[in-house]
C-alpha cells in the first residue's frame, strides 16, 4: 500500500497509508483528508485517485489549473502527474508532503494461478491457499509458516531476498522516510 508522508510538528516524518479511492489535499497544512471526510473540499483542492494496476496500487495527482500545487518544486502544468516513489507534493507555501510506493511483506494465504508456482528458496510448489510471503521489491512468492520459512529465512539468509536483496523482515515496518531526501 502506498503512503504519505507528512512532518509533525516535532520533526518527525508521520506515514499516512493510502486507502480508498479518492483522497483530497486540502488546507493550509496540506492535510490529507480521506473521500467523503472531506465532504467539500475547495475546488482547487487536488485530489488523489488510486489506479488498480497489476503491481499493486498507483496514484494519479489530479489538480485543476487554479491549483497551488507543485509536484518535485515543479507546477502541474498538465494538471495530471502519476505518482512515483518519493515524489515532493506540496500545496502553496505548505510544506511537502512525500509519496512513497514502499510495500511491506505481509504473510497471506498464496492465491494461486493458472500455472503452478515453485518457491525459490525450496523448490516445491507454493499451493494454493497456504501461507506465504510476497517479496515488496521483486514480487516473488515464498513459503512463510513455521514448517516452511522460506521467505525470512532467518540469519542463514542474511535476512535478505535471495533474488532480489530486499529485506524480508515481517515487522511491517517501512524502510523508507523522508529523512533521507
Ligand atoms: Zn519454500
Ligand atoms: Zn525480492
Amino acid at each position: 500500500m502506498c503512503q504519505l508522508f507528512h512532518r509533525l510538528e516535532s520533526g518527525e516524518w508521520q506515514a499516512l497509508a493510502l486507502a480508498g479511492e479518492t483522497l483530497s489535499l486540502i488546507g493550509e497544512s496540506a492535510s490529507v483528508a480521506v473521500g467523503s471526510a472531506a465532504a467539500s473540499p475547495p475546488s482547487h483542492a487536488p485530489v488523489l485517485r488510486r489506479l488498480a494496476s497489476p503491481s499493486g496500487d498507483a496514484w494519479l495527482l489530479l489538480a485543476p489549473e487554479s491549483s497551488p500545487v507543485r509536484v518535485n518544486g515543479r507546477p502541474l502544468v498538465t494538471g495530471l502527474w502519476a505518482l512515483s516513489h518519493r515524489d515532493a507534493v506540496q500545496l502553496g507555501a505548505a510544506p511537502p508532503l512525500f509519496f512513497s510506493a514502499e510495500r511491506v511483506a505481509v504473510i497471506e494465504p498464496f492465491a494461486g494461478g493458472p500455472d503452478p508456482v515453485f518457491c525459490p528458496r525450496c523448490k516445491t510448489v507454493v499451493a494454493a491457499g497456504s501461507p506465504a510471503a510476497r517479496c515488496p521489491s521483486c514480487s516473488t512468492v515464498f513459503h512463510q509458516s513455521e514448517a516452511l520459512p522460506c521467505f525470512d529465512y532467518g540469519e542463514i539468509s542474511g535476512e535478505v531476498c535471495p533474488i532480489c536483496g530486499e529485506s524480508t523482515a515481517l515487522d511491517g515496518e517501512l524502510r523508507w522516510t523522508p529523512a533521507e531526501v
